[in-house]
């Protein structure tokens, strides 16, 4: 048994901030907890700052980070964006996207991440010839994970069609398996590891006929496993599927049994209150993407009414125009300012626990996202003597981690008791910004 003890300057145990705790751990997880040590026991080693549970990264499109940058120039709209988007998948093969997904999950351990629901549908080679293993983009993202040391949830997604009734167009080739019951087949053949869980997607109900709904739907039915949607996040998305069913897309998913407590809809921005009520009262989940919402300029969602409703609320960084998750929870808080107003629709508390134990359920890692014994040792700590933290009292760590600091002030990563990011540095990738640049510029157009 490997055992390891932490000794945590601040610990946010939840729903307040503790002074001096020690941690230990066994084979991975937490064995005990314990308050009142204001100082490190000896062989503990010392994370100084306020110690979170590590943080869920809960919608991910790890090529996406190749599009930084230069997306950025000109005008346009979530639609000529897809196009550049496509630009960049039709060029990824197994080996390239592996360097670049290494390199991305090694960004996302610097900024605390220790898990990742990565909504993967590029599947096959361009024109849609399978590789040799039908899997080897799946395992690709699966084995970078484990490299840059982090947990995955790899949400295999079925992706169709170029929209309703539509064959999917020539760069949609390599997403698509033909049809529902050929992918199930593939993904039956994708094993989970220690750091990696497999689950499913819809790509959306422009991208699944909604017929073949129902395959997916099952098919993480009979494994309990998460099922993620892309849900209206376009108010065109909501006005073809209206045209084409006669109905919205959240009610065409709750009509063909993909709503529940293990499904999450990812963005759920142009809701109607029927569809609100749909989501909340189905338990179904909500991931927010504020600073992707932003920059595509797609909306603001209805995240309190939701959450209100019964829609536990997660976050991801989607297109990671930045990778920052307390930038997605302070961001989620400040759009809802904008809209109202008004001050205060999350605590830090709350916002904390959409990036920590909500945004870990919807993974499927019901066991992380605490600091307590039995949950996984999976650990971030953000410093609070940087030149964004310093000053606020101790005990306001939560308010100041949400509201002030950022990526750059993860000072520690630990992803089931092993120590990924000490002092700033990844102790497995040794150049992060060297393997995204070379990972990108291998990607250039
Ligand atoms: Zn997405």
């Amino acid at each position: 048994m490997t055992t390891r003890t932490y000794w945590l300057e601040h610990a946010w145990l939840g729903t307040y901030v503790e002074p001096g705790v020690v941690v230990e751990v066994a084979d991975g997880r937490i064995s005990a907890v314990r308050t009142d040590s204001p100082a490190p026991p000896p062989g503990a080693e010392a994370l100084r700052g306020l110690t979170l549970p590590g943080l869920a990264n809960a919608h991910s499109h790890a090529f996406h980070r190749a599009l930084r940058g230069t997306v950025q120039v000109g005008s346009g709209t979530f639609w000529t964006w897809r196009e550049v988007m496509y630009s960049v998948a039709d060029r990824l093969t197994p080996e390239t996207y592996h360097a670049l997904a290494r390199a991305v999950y090694a960004e996302m351990a610097l900024a605390g991440i220790t898990c990742a629901g990565e909504f993967h549908y590029v599947h096959h080679a361009p024109g849609g010839t399978p590789y040799a293993d039908p899997n080897a983009m799946g395992e690709a993202l699966i084995a970078a994970a484990a490299e840059a040391g982090i947990r995955i949830t790899l949400l295999d997604t079925c992706y169709l069609s170029s929209g309703f009734g539509a064959p999917p167009g020539a760069e949609q080739l390599r997403f698509s398996d033909g049809d529902a019951e050929a992918w199930a087949e593939r993904c039956a053949l994708l094993k989970e590891r220690d750091h990696a869980r497999i689950g499913a997607a819809i790509h959306s109900v422009r991208a699944v006929p909604a017929g073949q709904l129902g395959t997916v739907a099952r098919w993480a039915e009979e494994r309990r496993a998460p099922l993620h949607v892309h849900l209206s996040e376009q108010t065109a998305e909501n006005d073809a599927c209206l045209a084409a069913h006669g109905r919205t897309p959240t009610r065409l998913l709750a009509d063909h049994g993909v709503l529940g407590p293990r499904t999450t809809g990812v963005h759920n921005t142009h809701l109607t209150d029927e569809d609100i009520a749909l989501l909340g009262g189905s338990g179904t989940g909500t991931c927010m993407c504020p600073t992707t919402e932003r920059d595509l300029a797609d909306g603001i969602g209805p995240a309190v009414a939701l959450q209100r409703a019964g829609s536990p609320l997660s976050l991801g960084s989607d297109s990671h125009a930045v990778i920052d998750l307390l930038e997605e929870a302070r961001a989620m808080e400040l759009n809802e300012r904008l809209r109202t107003r008004t001050r205060g629709h999350w605590t830090a508390a709350a916002l904390l626990r959409a990036a920590t134990a909500d945004g870990h359920a919807a993974l499927g890692w019901d066991e992380a996202g605490t600091i307590e014994p039995g949950a996984l040792a999976d650990l971030t700590t953000i410093a609070l003597d940087s030149v964004r933290t310093a000053g606020p009292l101790p005990r306001l760590g939560a308010e100041t981690a949400v509201f002030a600091a950022g990526a750059a002030d993860v000072r520690h990563t630990v992803v089931g008791g092993r120590h990924v990011v000490r002092d700033g540095a990844h102790t497995l990738v040794p150049d992060v910004p060297q393997a995204l640049a070379a990972a990108v510029e291998a990607l250039r157009g």
